[in-house]
């Protein structure tokens, strides 16, 4: 985004424009961006065999996959509807990770039939799956490391009290799984969680890894094709912010994975599935503002937008950075940012902005990964628009809902 004679522009699209061409509350993605960071990840790992697979929950927008497959990118997904949308979109089977968590072997089965890579995170389901499938399906196993890292707990994966992988410590029952049931296991795989900035938590979970594999190579491990390291890495949400320095990742890894493959006998892919380091920096959520009133000492801007379209503020007490998109020249004042919903949905608190007045357009930074994938019709609002704008054009990816979609699938009975 670029700030150019007072005007907001991606791609020199006026964000004023995109807002009166199809309305707000209006998520707009840059498609550059998105193509920047995926080929970031691929220069940061050259060197060893490297796959991408985009975690989808971030934003399953058609288009986004669309572009990230055309990219030559994968697709991580969590559940068999997160599965067909990616074959919908065009991905070929083997290019999907199916990675689950507390599902049942009906849904397993059907993610078999469909042919996508399987990646099994309990130890009562990867028995079941030997039991049934033994030697003929190919299976990952996601291990729990007992690492805790990521912004905050409700997103940290990897620690022993999650719910998430089998833990390490019950190793020795996925040896007996794969022994007695002859599973062939082609894959390794943990994510530790979300906003990981630091560098170790990746390294020690690679560590775990490749020791688990370089101890049973003949045995447990014959037919390993890859390890995955998953997804997680920290994006700037506040100026002062550190990102996850991408490149010292890839330098560490790749140097670690060479020599283990190496030793291993055989040369392996390195895989990892990011969705907000993808696709979080390409959003921006658009809103008007209706409303400024001040409340004791407390100007609220309040905008036709709230918690129902991008959640991460009030589940995480997530930052955003929020602009104003109308004014940008305007003198700063202190305003809290807040939506349209009947409870707390604080945007910002006390934020530094140029003067707010009632129709003016606010933009939520940040706002590309969780945003409309984990939005709600909550109060009888529709979800929001979205726009996408790629090499120079924009493009409506998403209508706003209409009244009939929030009564779709209501049933009225006589009462
Ligand atoms: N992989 C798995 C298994 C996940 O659960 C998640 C996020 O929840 C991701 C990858 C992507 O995480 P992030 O968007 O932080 O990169």
């Amino acid at each position: 985004m670029e700030l150019k004679n007072n005007q907001y522009y991606i791609d020199n699209i006026k964000l004023r424009d995109l807002c009166k061409q199809y309305g707000t509350p209006l998520y707009v993605y840059d498609g550059n961006k998105i193509e920047t960071q995926f080929n970031k990840l691929v220069k940061a790992f050259e060197g060893v065999p490297f796959k991408v697979k985009y975690a989808c929950k971030a934003n399953t927008n058609i288009n986004i996959l669309k572009l990230l497959k055309n990219l030559g990118c994968g697709q991580d997904a969590v559940s068999i509807n997160d599965v067909k949308i990616g074959l919908r979109v065009g991905f070929q089977s083997q290019e999907i990770m199916y990675t689950p968590n507390m599902v049942g072997m009906d849904e397993i089965h059907e993610a078999v039939k469909l042919g996508v890579h399987i990646n099994i995170d309990s130890i009562s389901i990867l028995k079941q799956f030997g039991e049934y499938y033994g030697n003929k399906v190919p299976v990952c196993i996601r291990i729990n490391p007992h690492i805790l890292a990521g912004g905050n707990y409700k997103i940290s994966t990897g620690h022993i009290n999650s719910k998430f992988g089998i833990s390490i410590a019950r190793i020795n029952e996925v040896h007996d799984i794969i022994a007695s049931t002859g599973l062939k296991v082609e894959g390794l795989h943990f994510h530790n969680g979300s906003d990981i900035q630091d560098a170790d938590a990746f390294i020690q979970g690679l560590d775990i890894m490749l020791g688990e594999a370089l101890s049973f190579t003949d045995s447990y491990y014959k037919h390993l094709e890859y390890i995955d390291f998953g997804g997680g890495f920290k994006v700037a949400y506040r100026d002062e912010d550190k990102a996850v320095d991408i490149e010292e990742i890839g330098r560490k890894t790749v140097e670690k994975f060479q020599s283990f493959c190496k030793e291993f006998g055989r040369q392996l892919t390195l895989c990892c599935e990011p969705g907000k380091f993808i696709v979080s920096e390409a959003g921006i959520l658009l809103g008007t503002t209706e409303v400024v009133k001040q409340t004791g000492n407390t100007v609220f801007a309040g905008i036709n937008t709230g918690l129902n379209h991008l959640i991460r503020p009030m589940m995480y007490d997530a930052y955003h950075k929020i602009i104003n998109i109308s004014n940008p020249g305007g003198d700063a004042q202190t305003y809290t940012v807040v939506g349209n919903i009947c409870e707390t949905d604080t945007f910002g608190k006390d934020r530094q902005l140029a003067e707010v007045r009632e129709g003016d357009i606010l933009g939520i930074l940040n706002a590309g990964a969780y945003g409309f994938s984990m939005s709600s019709q909550y109060n009888s609002r529709f979800r929001p628009a979205e726009a996408l704008v790629y090499k120079s054009k924009a493009h409506l990816i998403r209508k706003r809902e209409v009244f009939e979609d929030l009564l779709r699938n209501q049933v009225e009975v006589e009462l």
